[in-house]
């Protein structure tokens, strides 16, 4: 018999939750939601039900809850220099980003190239406050205003932004604060009724949901960009096309349970941390990326030195263990980590990335002790060869 796995990726993506999956499969056979007949109310009522569950997940307003195909897609929509406030248009002249944002924000949405400034993240990969309030002193107003986007927390290395130090910045400088909390929704609090980000981007499979759908979730829906998909009118005009009703239905509930979940993140933390315990018994130098800051509990990110990550995810694979090298968010794709190499950490070995949930268990922990044990007495055999 296979002997079981172990996934500690749920930063790629959180595994189906049962309660996601019931609610796609009886999603699945609804009517169009746009329909006035009882069919069509029924589809209706599903989508306003997870819209619902969406919004409490950030204590928003249902009303400002907009489904989108996912987060990158919530992220195109909302880095757009061509906004409207009511009837009046208003213009967003300049996108400051942070250099370890995810590419769906680093790339600057529908901005043009020369006007996206990137901001520097310290050694600890915090995004350097005062470049930020620097590059946002001299913003010429004349021209619109000024749209910041910045992660909630890093998918490679967990760690955690200080928003609320953010916002205020964004704020004295009369900015729009577009915040990427694909990582952090489920594994922080998130709270939109207080002052913290303008507008929110949600990822359902990274909270336990189906893949293809995400959110903007606004703090008020008086300034909205123009619609990146124009349509039919559907999600008050916002983003057009038949809703994917099964994929908000998953979401819905797989944010139900990711709300419910919050209350058992000191038990992840646990977990991650036996994990890093193990990391730095067997691998004397690891190197363990953001642990001197805020980080998410159940992300930890590091270096084995003289390893490629790579090579490592590689072995780790074989030995039946789930993980990423990088970020390895594209396509099997893995490159150097852009995060790695805006904290200063060069390009030595890349590092790995484990991520992990409240379905990981003390075998998951085992297990992956016994590959890394394993990585480790190859790791010294060639050392002594050399
Ligand atoms: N933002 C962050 C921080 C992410 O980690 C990801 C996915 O890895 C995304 C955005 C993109 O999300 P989606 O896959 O829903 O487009």
């Amino acid at each position: 018999m296979a002997e079981p796995r172990a996934y500690l990726d749920y930063n790629a993506s959180a595994p189906l939750l049962p309660a996601a999956r019931s609610a796609v499969v009886a999603a699945l056979d609804a009517a169009n939601p746009s329909s006035v007949h009882a069919e069509g109310r029924a589809a209706r009522r599903l989508i306003e039900d997870a819209r619902r569950d969406v919004a409490a997940l950030v204590n928003a307003k249902p009303d400002h809850v907009i489904f989108t195909s996912g987060a990158t897609e919530a992220a195109v929509a909302l880095l757009s220099p061509d906004w409207r406030m009511g009837r009046a248009a208003l213009r967003m002249a300049h996108l400051y980003v942070s250099e370890a944002d995810h590419p769906c924000v680093l790339n600057g949405g529908r901005f043009v190239r020369e006007k996206v400034t990137r901001i520097g993240v310290t050694s600890d990969g915090i995004v350097d406050l005062d470049a930020l309030a620097l590059a946002l002193a001299s913003h010429d107003k004349a021209e619109g205003l000024p749209l910041v986007a910045i992660h909630a927390a890093n998918n490679e290395t967990g760690v955690i932004q200080p928003v609320a130090e953010v916002a205020v910045i964004v704020k004295a400088a009369g900015g729009v604060l577009v915040v990427d909390a694909v990582q952090a929704a489920g594994r922080i609090p998130l709270d939109m009724s207080v002052p913290y980000a303008d507008y929110l981007i949600l990822s359902s499979h990274k909270i336990g949901g189906p893949k293809g759908i995400g959110a903007i979730v606004a703090a008020s829906d008086l300034m909205m960009p123009l619609p990146l998909v124009p349509g039919g009118g559907q999600e008050k005009g916002h983003r057009g096309g038949t809703e994917n009703l099964a994929a908000i239905a998953g979401f819905g509930a797989a944010a139900r349970e990711a709300l419910a979940g919050l209350r058992d993140i000191e038990a992840v933390r646990q977990r991650r941390d036996a994990i890093e315990a193990i990391v730095t018994e067997l691998v004397l130098d690891a190197e363990i990326f953001g642990k001197r800051v805020e980080r998410l509990a159940n992300t930890t990110f590091f270096a084995i030195p003289g390893t490629k990550a790579e090579t490592a995810q590689i072995a780790f694979d074989l030995a039946g263990i789930a993980l990423s090298a990088g970020s390895a968010c594209s396509s099997g794709k893995v490159g150097p980590s852009h995060v790695l190499k805006a904290m200063g950490h060069g390009e030595e070995g890349g590092a790995l990335r484990v991520s992990i949930g409240a379905a990981t268990t003390a075998e998951d922990v085992e297990r992956f002790r016994k590959a890394l044990a394993g990585i480790a007495a190859r790791r010294a055999a060639r050392e002594r060869a050399a």
